[in-house]
């Protein structure tokens, strides 16, 4: 590079290979949620210290954030869903409801310094490879560079309505589940919720009680697992401060319980998935008398092919008398209501949609161009995958939390998205142990990587157990981690150099 060129490349913001200059990396990360948090945190610890995280809302919280609806809880045990760097004593229930994790992200955030370095209110709409450097803008035109990007965007974080067909006449109130309207009262209202999913339980449950008619539009019944809610008492809460060891074995005691139940069963383990079965059956008998709307709720595909629904307040809400379970397939929406497919108009004040999301998002609508001006939303076609969860070949130094195929399903984010910061980190470092300017997965790695993939999905209960879920990807493949979870926790601890291509 001649003087000129070079003054012009320093003028532009931009730098040399911060492997080469003897620089910590400049970094970005997008979105303040539970994975960006955790990055935040987990890359300081590690000397990795010039961080910029970009959010598109005013808060940190992500899904947490977002979703607000009445009832919203994790069905994920409490102390097994924390950040392993952040034990909170005080979670008041085994399984928290959605303020108080909330209110636990913006406390990590603020007492970790990742609110400092938070650039709220700035949706990152382009990043473009620059080699060696990404280009970064943000909605407000904001142009920076940056050597690494890390997207924490989440993975369920655009919200699907369904097409259909008068959906816009409707002339009462209506909203999707994660864009909650606070200002409407819902107590003695017509209240109609389309959708059974894991969101429509905890709403169905949550307002039963307080709206005049509920109307649940249920287009397949769901497998329902029983949540053994439990508060904590302040003597229990004092306890786990003075031993906050008993609070790690917790953690392991949730993380194994949780891994053992499910992870085997969504591999085809026969015998974890009659106990599964067992447990919904019994659930639902002892819920839900005998007659129509125990039948209609009984599903007809095999447990845990769909995520499954921890739920314990949705069947003694369906069964009272101001609440109906419409099964009959919606036909169009009319002012007045919803209008189903055996002619019947179910009148309606307030329509929720709990219809879920799109789940090949992820980073995407942000344009992402990687080498060559490859388009990360081409690349993908739709079926977004990627090697190891995290990274795809073209797009040196870009990483992923939560990306496409990583696990998901009734586990921790939390815990995944900490092993992935550690997977990274150690990617990191060795780029600078060999001062390199750029790392990107070889696409051969890629490739067999996700065939290996393809090969496994087929086998698990998602492919099947005879149900469609938000699981399955445009060709009808699982696009989940299709191993165990401790093999997933494995191939975190030691990553393969050898699939990696340093330039
Ligand atoms: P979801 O699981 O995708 O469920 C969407 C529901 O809407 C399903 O019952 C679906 O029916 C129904 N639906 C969609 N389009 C429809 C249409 N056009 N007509 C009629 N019904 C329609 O979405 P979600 O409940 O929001 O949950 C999404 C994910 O978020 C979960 O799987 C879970 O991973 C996560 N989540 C977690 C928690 C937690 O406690 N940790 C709580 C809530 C959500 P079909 O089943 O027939 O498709």
């Amino acid at each position: 590079m001649s003087a000129a060129e070079s003054m012009e490349f320093e003028a532009s913001g931009r730098k040399g290979p911060w492997t080469q200059e003897g620089r910590t990396p400049k970094i970005a990360i997008i979105g303040a949620g539970m994975s960006g948090i955790a990055a935040v945190v987990k890359l300081r610890k590690a000397g990795y210290t010039d961080l910029t995280v970009f959010e598109k809302a005013d808060r940190v919280g992500g899904t947490w954030r977002d979703n607000s609806y009445p009832g919203l809880s994790c069905d994920v045990p409490s102390y097994w869903y924390s950040f392993r760097f952040a034990p909170n004593p005080n979670w008041s229930h085994r399984f928290s409801y959605g303020p108080e994790i909330q209110a636990y992200m913006e406390d990590t955030a603020e007492r970790f310094g990742v609110s400092k370095i938070t650039h709220f209110n700035s949706a990152v709409t382009s990043l473009t490879y620059e080699a060696p450097q990404w280009r970064l803008v943000t909605q407000a035109g904001d142009t920076s560079f940056f050597d690494i990007i890390i997207t924490a965007t989440g993975i369920l974080h655009q919200p699907v309505l369904p097409d259909t067909p008068g959906q816009s006449s409707f002339e009462g109130n209506a909203f999707h589940s994660a864009r909650w309207d606070h200002s409407v009262d819902l107590t003695g209202k017509r209240v109609g919720v389309i959708g059974t999913g894991s969101t429509a339980a905890q709403i169905v449950g949550d307002i039963a009680g307080r709206v005049g008619k509920l109307s649940v539009f249920q287009r397949t019944a769901q497998w329902m697992v029983p949540l053994q809610q439990k508060t904590y008492s302040e003597r229990w809460k004092r306890f786990l401060g003075w031993f906050p060891f008993v609070q790690t074995f917790l953690y392991h005691f949730y993380y194994q319980a949780m891994t053992r139940g499910i992870g085997g069963a969504v591999l085809g383990d026969q015998k974890s998935l009659k106990r599964i079965a067992d447990l919904c059956v019994r659930n639902l008998f002892r819920n839900v008398p005998e007659g129509n709307l125990r039948d209609r709720l009984t599903p007809t595909y095999q447990a845990a092919c769909k995520r499954l629904v921890l739920c314990s307040s949705f069947y003694p809400a369906i069964c009272r008398e101001t609440s109906e379970l419409v099964t009959e397939g919606i036909d169009h929406i009319s002012p007045e209501g919803v209008v189903t497919k055996d002619g019947r108009t179910h009148k309606l004040d307030v329509l929720v949609y709990a219809t879920g999301f799109d789940p090949t998002a992820f980073i995407l609508p942000t344009r992402v161009t990687g080498e060559g001006g490859v388009d990360l939303e081409k690349f993908w076609d739709g079926v977004p995958r990627a090697h190891r969860a995290m990274s795809v070949p073209g797009f040196p130094n870009f990483w992923m939390l939560e990306g496409p195929t990583g696990p998901i399903g009734n586990l921790s984010l939390i815990t995944i998205s900490e092993y992935q910061v550690d997977y990274m980190i150690d990617c990191f470092n060795h780029m600078k142990h060999h001062r390199a300017e750029a790392m990107t997965p070889s696409r051969e790695a890629f490739d067999t990587y996700n065939q290996a993939i393809r090969e496994a999905v087929p086998h698990t209960i998602w492919a099947t157990g005879g149900c469609n879920s938000w699981y399955l990807d445009k060709n009808g493949l699982p696009n989940l981690y299709p191993w165990l979870p401790s093999q997933f926790r494995r191939e975190m601890k030691r990553p393969i150099f050898s699939e990696y291509r340093l330039s």
